[in-house]
């Protein structure tokens, strides 16, 4: 992940204290190496609702802007994951979060593809939860430690 991608996550994240915001995570794949690059980001459509301790993402234009973005580039990128913020800095997933996980790879996995999320917290910490065959690996960041 690109350094500006996720000052771009932590912006989005202050403006829109204290409430949590969101958005959808944009990348690609590279199995062989397993990693998962994260491109870009959709910001909280305008049908969201964000609230001080809970953010639903709406989906207003949201298949429109995902085939938008896989057309820039070649189609080499797809939807991977969603992203939302938390206003205090722990990043630990909530139950609907850990729910909402297990949604993104079951969506995912109809095309053999990993499910990924990231929490946004403090001012420059976040997680990145990823989920493969039914297990959650995660791994905590400061913002000086990206990529
Ligand atoms: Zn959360």
């Amino acid at each position: 992940m690109r350094g500006s991608l996720l000052q771009s996550l932590q912006t989005k994240r202050t403006e829109r204290q204290p409430n949590e915001t969101g958005g959808v995570l944009i990348g690609q794949y590279d199995f062989s190496r397993k990693i998962i690059y994260i491109a870009d980001m959709i910001f909280s459509p305008d049908d969201s609702i964000e609230a001080p301790t809970s953010y639903i993402r709406g989906c207003e234009n949201l298949p429109e802007q995902i085939q938008q973005i896989a057309k820039r580039n070649y189609n080499s990128f797809c939807y991977v994951g969603e992203w939302h913020s938390h206003p205090g800095s722990c990043t630990a997933m909530s139950s609907a979060d850990e729910r909402l996980l297990c949604t993104i790879s079951e969506v995912n996995e109809t095309d053999c593809l990993l499910g990924c999320m990231i929490i946004c917290g403090g001012v420059d910490n976040f997680s990145v939860y990823i989920r493969e065959n039914s297990a959650t690996h995660s791994a905590m960041f400061k913002y000086d430690e990206k990529e």
